[in-house]
């Protein structure tokens, strides 16, 4: 089985052909992606009217090349999968159209993915993880610690209760006078810096319930970087590495009760894992104390290429390909694009019906 993946939800286009072979292991024929980083590093974020209008621009020209890259035409794809939601409205419409347009020209079938349900089944194409596991996924919009059962099959054990990781990191990086994005240039910042100069709080430790929150930890380096006005570099340096200390710790309590939680519910398990997706997820302070929570635990720790971990096509056009293969039913072409979507079906189901 073959399939063309389209995914255009924040500010990535993004256009892939991947494979699924009859033992089920997948394989990444072509998968190109175009960044917008640049149109909106001006405005220190990304700008939904901006990025649905790149995405026009752009994706025509990404699927045609995604298509020769892999030596096909539209015509010997099986099938195609488009992200229809969660995300920005306006990429959404774009990449959905685009799909459904290619789906109805082709005669193929088309199948609207879950942004997050390509982030989740990613582990699968890159090591073939079998379920059970767990996936922790931190991005600009999201964070969220997600069981993954089965194909359409999750449970959502925890979420931010207010900013994402990943929008911590930008907000702090703005914060303290550094470029967007955000994270990679706090965590450069962040090597020359000592971390136990600032203790800033870390939210929620001790709780039973598995959230996550990044508000409380912006707002301590905000006083502590007007405190010391005007602020050297060094000053810079610390407050990173005292930011990036403080997630860890979070994440080690929040993400440790996670992993007991797990085991718990899966006691005989031979080999539980950890999946990390998201763009924060090359960060190495995180993935450093990622992987030994999991040593910890006796959990395997998985981390995909960065490349797959960030928004692409590839993981959306493998989410098509599970759902095929699990006999999942096709999409209608007048299926509509969700901003909000979350994976498990309970929460679906509510949004859904309006309530
Ligand atoms: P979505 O949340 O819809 O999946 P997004 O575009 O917001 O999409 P990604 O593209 O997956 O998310 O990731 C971008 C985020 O990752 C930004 O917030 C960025 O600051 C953060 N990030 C990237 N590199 C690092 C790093 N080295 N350390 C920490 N954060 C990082
Ligand atoms: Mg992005
Ligand atoms: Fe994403």
């Amino acid at each position: 089985l073959r399939i063309l993946g389209i995914e255009t939800s924040c500010d990535e286009t993004a256009a892939s052909v991947v494979l699924r072979h009859e033992n089920g292991s997948g394989e990444i024929v072509s998968d190109v992606v175009l960044s917008q980083l640049e149109e909106h590093s001006a405005f220190g974020g990304v700008v939904p009217e901006i990025a649905a209008r790149a995405h026009v621009e752009a994706l025509d020209g990404l699927v045609r090349q995604a298509l020769s890259q892999a030596g096909l035409t539209v015509h010997d794809v099986d099938a195609v999968a488009a992200t229809s939601g969660p995300g920005l409205i306006g990429g959404l419409l774009v990449g959905l159209m685009t799909g459904k347009a290619i789906a109805m020209a082709a005669n193929k079938p088309l199948y609207a993915i879950n942004h997050l349900e390509g982030h989740a089944l990613t582990a699968r194409l890159t090591d073939g993880l079998e379920f059970p596991y767990l996936m922790l996924l931190v991005s600009g919009g999201h964070t969220q610690l997600v069981l993954v059962k089965g194909v359409g099959d999750y449970e959502r054990w925890g979420t931010t209760i207010d900013d994402a990781l990943g929008e911590a990191f930008d907000k702090t990086a703005k914060l303290l006078g550094l470029p967007y994005p955000g994270g990679p240039a706090v965590e450069k910042a962040a090597r020359a810096g000592d971390a136990s100069r600032f203790d800033f709080p870390r939210p929620l430790v001790g709780e039973s319930r598995l959230d996550f929150s990044f508000s409380g930890l912006k707002t301590a380096v905000r006083q502590a970087a007007t405190a010391i006005q005007p602020l050297s570099e060094q000053d810079i340096a610390d407050i990173c590495a005292s930011f990036q200390r403080a997630i860890s710790r979070t994440l080690k309590d929040r993400i440790g009760r996670g992993l007991a939680r797990f085991q718990e519910r899966y006691p005989t398990l031979q080999t539980p894992a950890l999946v990390v997706a998201g763009g924060v997820a090359a960060n190495q302070v995180l993935r450093a104390t990622l992987q030994e929570l999991c040593d910890h635990h006796r959990f395997r720790f998985i981390a995909p290429p960065i490349r797959l971990c960030t928004d692409n096509a590839a993981m959306i056009a493998w989410a098509g390909l599970e759902r095929m293969a699990a006999g999942l039913p096709s999409d209608p072409i007048s299926v509509a694009p969700r901003s909000r979507w979350p994976l498990d079906k309970e929460a679906a189901a509510l949004i859904g019906s309006g309530k």
